[in-house]
Formats: C-alpha cells, sequence, structure tokens
C-alpha cells in the first residue's frame, strides 16, 4: 500500500488554489513518493529548517548547487555586495567576464562561455549550435538522460532498446522529437546501430557523461571515450550535459575524469551559486557561431544577471581555493555514506545498490547492478517510499523521488553522516517490514 503523508496540508492547499499542482516544479509535489510537501523556511550549512522550526539534515542541496552548503557566508556577502550595486543592468558589466574567465580557467575544454538562466535554456541553445555548426538535424540522446524541459529532449524513454523519440508530454509535435534519437546508457551497439542508419545526419551525441537523472550510473571504461572517437569518426559533435556534474563530481567537472573532450558542455546549477542560471560553453570556432559574432540567435533579458555572477564566482573561488580539501571531503563522505547504507541494507535483507562519485551518490533499491536506465528502473519505488518518510520522519531529507541522485556539501561532517546511518537503521527495518508483508 502506498504511504501518504501530509507535512504541512493547509500550505499545500493554499499552493494548490493558485500554483498548478501547488509547486513551480513537477518532482517537489511528493506525487512518487506518496503525500504533499514539507514547507521549509530556511537554509543554512548541512540542514533545512521547515516552516514549524523542525531541522533536516539535507541530502538535496537545492537539487544540486549547494555544494558549499546552503548559505555559505562568503557567497551571501559576494550576492549582497552585488545586490546593492544594482539587481540588473540589461548591460555589460565586469563580473560576467570575471566568472567567464573563471569557468574557462577551471574547464580548459571551454574556450569561452555564453551565460543563460536554466540548464534548459543551455541544453535547448546547445542544441541549436550542434545543429548550426554541422548543418545537420539529428540529436543522439541516451534513455534517462535528462536535459531540461527543451521540447526536442523531452523524449519518452520508452521500452524498446534503440528507438526514434516519441513526445513525453502533450504539447510537443512528433516532428520535433521525430529529429531525436534514443540510445542506451553505457551500450555502444545501441549507439552504432543508430550511427549505421543516421550518421549523416547526426549533428550531437548529447549525453551526462555521468548520469545523475536515473539516479547516479557511472560510465563503464570506454564508454565516453568510445562515444568521443565515434563522434570525431562522423562529424558529430559531442555535448555534455555537466549542468549537474559540473564542479561536483570533480572541479574539473566529469570530463576532467575520462580520457575524452567534449566539443560543448552545458552548465547550470553551481555556477550560479545557489541563484538561477546555467551556460554553455565549448571550443571559439563553435562558440563564436552566437549571435552576435555569428548567425545562431541567442539573447536573454537576465542572462549574466550580476547576482547570479556573484554567487557563482564566490562559489567557484572558493571551490578552488579549497581544491584540496574539499574534494577529497566530498569523496570521502558520498563513499562512507554509501557503504553505511548498504551495511544497514544487508544487515535488514533489503535489496539495495549504491553509487558514488564526489559530491554525488545514488541508491537504489534492488540487487541488480545499475548501469542504465532500464536497470535503473529495477528500483523498487514502494520500498523506497517506506524509506524515503521513515528518513523525514527522523529529521533525514532525500529528494522525494527514487531517481533522484543525492548530493553531500562541504558543509556535511562525520556527525551529519553518523547521524544519518544510525537514522537509516530504523528506515531499513521499515522498509524489511514492508518486504515482509508483500
Ligand atoms: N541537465 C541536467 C543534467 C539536469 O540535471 C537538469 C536539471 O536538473 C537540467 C539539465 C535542467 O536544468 P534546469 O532545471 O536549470 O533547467
Amino acid at each position: 500500500m502506498k504511504m501518504t503523508i501530509d507535512y504541512h496540508p493547509e500550505l499545500f492547499r493554499q499552493a494548490c488554489a493558485v500554483i498548478p499542482g501547488g509547486v513551480n516544479s513537477p518532482v517537489r509535489a511528493f506525487q512518487s513518493v506518496g503525500g504533499s510537501p514539507i514547507y521549509f523556511q530556511s537554509a543554512h550549512g548541512a540542514y533545512l529548517m521547515d516552516v514549524t522550526n523542525r531541522q533536516y539534515i539535507d541530502y538535496v542541496g537545492g537539487f544540486g548547487p549547494a555544494i558549499l552548503g546552503h548559505a555559505h557566508p562568503k557567497v551571501v556577502q559576494a550576492s549582497q555586495d552585488a545586490l546593492k550595486r544594482g539587481m540588473s543592468f540589461g548591460a555589460c558589466h565586469p563580473q560576467e567576464i570575471a566568472i567567464a574567465e573563471k569557468i574557462t580557467q577551471l574547464m580548459p575544454n571551454l574556450e569561452m562561455v555564453r551565460l543563460v538562466n536554466s540548464g534548459t535554456e543551455a541544453a535547448m541553445s546547445a542544441v541549436r549550435l550542434a545543429r548550426a555548426a554541422t548543418g545537420k538535424n539529428k540529436i543522439l540522446k541516451f534513455h534517462g538522460g535528462y536535459h531540461g524541459h527543451v521540447d526536442a529532449l523531452l523524449v519518452s524513454a520508452g521500452s524498446g532498446a534503440t528507438t526514434l523519440g516519441t513526445p513525453s508530454s502533450p504539447g510537443i509535435p512528433q516532428q520535433t522529437t521525430a529529429q531525436t534519437l534514443l540510445a542506451n546508457y553505457n551500450d555502444l551497439s545501441s549507439v552504432d546501430a543508430l550511427l549505421d542508419e543516421h550518421g549523416e545526419d547526426i549533428a550531437a551525441i548529447l549525453i551526462e557523461p555521468i548520469s545523475g537523472n536515473m539516479g547516479l550510473v557511472l560510465p563503464e571504461p570506454g564508454f565516453l571515450e568510445g562515444l568521443a572517437s565515434r563522434c570525431k569518426k562522423t562529424g558529430a559533435l559531442l555535448v555534455f550535459d555537466e549542468v549537474m556534474t559540473g564542479f561536483r563530481v570533480a572541479l574539473g567537472g566529469a570530463q576532467s575524469l575520462y580520457d575524452c573532450t567534449p566539443d560543448l558542455t552545458i552548465l547550470g546549477k553551481i555556477i550560479g551559486g545557489g541563484m538561477p542560471v546555467g551556460a554553455i560553453g565549448g571550443k571559439k570556432e563553435i562558440m563564436s557561431l552566437l549571435a552576435p559574432t555569428g548567425p545562431v540567435y541567442q539573447a536573454g533579458t537576465l542572462s549574466g544577471n550580476p547576482v547570479t555572477c556573484a554567487s557563482g564566482l564566490a562559489t567557484l573561488q572558493l571551490l578552488d581555493e579549497k581544491r584540496s580539501e574539499i574534494y577529497p571531503h566530498l569523496d570521502s563522505m558520498t563513499s562512507k555514506l554509501t557503504q553505511g547504507l548498504e551495511a544497514c541494507a544487508h544487515r535488514h535483507k533489503v535489496p539495495f545498490t549504491t553509487s558514488s562519485i564526489g559530491g554525488m551518490f545514488g541508491i537504489f533499491f534492488t540487487d541488480t547492478p545499475v548501469i542504465n536506465y532500464a536497470t535503473a528502473c529495477q528500483t523498487n519505488g514502494e520500498i523506497f517510499n517506506r524509506f524515503f518518510h521513515a528518513m523525514i520522519a527522523q529529521g533525514i531529507y532525500f529528494a522525494p523521488s527514487a531517481f533522484e541522485a543525492g548530493f553531500i556539501s562541504a558543509a556535511h561532517t562525520t556527525l551529519e553522516l553518523e547521524h544519518t546511518l544510525d537514522c537509516a537503521d530504523h528506515a531499513f527495518y521499515a522498509s524489511s517490514q514492508l518486504l515482509a508483508h508483500n
């Protein structure tokens, strides 16, 4: 039986009257875990505080941006200083240069960067740019890969191995997604089949190099390198969506961890330090096709917003300054957390698999090794939901969906980690009871 808990029903009722589904982004509605959302009033360090002053250890981190912990004093200070100088100029200012320089310094594959306002916007423009640069039309993406709610990229994961995309939302014409091809993550033969059939017309292979939207799934050795060599052969651009992984799995992103070079990179989340942001970056010759140097139109009233630039730059500067502390800390915390959770699951005989890298981790309620979307879908949603609510009851906040990656920040310490594992013991016990009754 699906568990449903309404945490703050009166606020949710009010919200539903004026906001579709009561939320400004669907996963926040708690629909998949049952019940309705918690309403928060503040976030500091590793903690969230709800409207009843209840505190939670946070493993969502605003879905990625809060790598330093929430409201880091230096990021807040930089944002406040910028705010006082003016919230939006609609014109050029030095901090947009400073953040572009910082991003290109930390990710040398990006020779130039254009700032936008969300990861969705960045993906949309990257697709346009790839098509213009190659003179080709089709985009090859992967089952379970999410690149924002861009029409052309919002295609059903489907059940076939490799299919032509069909829209996963009403309102998207079939013609729009007919140019989108779907392959299986970690499966070069599914890529080859599509290249054999459509290779002449493929503008880009678009991928989350480390996949974070079917839970966290890591690339198998040779997979990304295989994509890079196929792109070279066919003339398609390799586009890495590092909205989630950029500056999170390593300071230089996923692209610094594997032996392959993307032509274009999409960024978001961390580079805004918590403010709305996205970016497209890549080789000069491709980026120069963007207006006004080139013919590919792309624009934005709030793009390069001074408060976003200040908050993002402060975040990147801190990450760079403390790189030798922060990244080993994130790596060690996520691996200790996932090992600890696995041990709890094992004690209670709950099927469970994990993954982790840098400040990201994945949990799956299955014994099947998770290597792609089909295996990620083996996770038992009902057991996840029981675990999720049992953790909330003890003040631990995981993302309200079995298919979201988890995030740890530099502000999480062994204190939070040990408390989380104590709570997990109870939560796995609750999950095991559900299994026993099924
Ligand atoms: N790409 C990836 C990998 C993402 O995880 C997301 C959002 O979670 C996006 C793109 C879309 O970014 P945004 O929500 O800022 O539009």
